[in-house]
């Protein structure tokens, strides 16, 4: 899965939100997480983000991020 990180906070662009083709972003108060369960690994919103927050999990060093998008996924509003 891919995961949002702390760069998309307060980033208002959301291109990748727009590309994404299962719509697995979720919209919390200061930045957007992704849905691990839903996201296909199709790696097209990477390269749209601007702040670069998006990564791959295969990354390492990301549980923190893993766990936050996934707690926050199931409580945020879909986008
Ligand atoms: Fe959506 Fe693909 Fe990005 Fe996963 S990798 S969040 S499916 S655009």
């Amino acid at each position: 899965t891919y995961v949002v990180t702390d760069a998309c906070i307060r980033c208002k662009y959301m291109d990748c939100v727009e590309v994404c083709p299962v719509d697995c972003f979720y919209e919390g108060e200061n930045m957007l997480v992704i849905n691990p369960n839903e996201c296909i690994d199709c790696g097209v919103c990477e390269p749209e983000c601007p702040a670069e927050a998006i990564l791959p999990d295969t990354e390492g060093g990301l549980e923190k991020w893993l766990e936050l998008n996934t707690t926050f996924s199931a409580q945020w509003p879909n986008i």
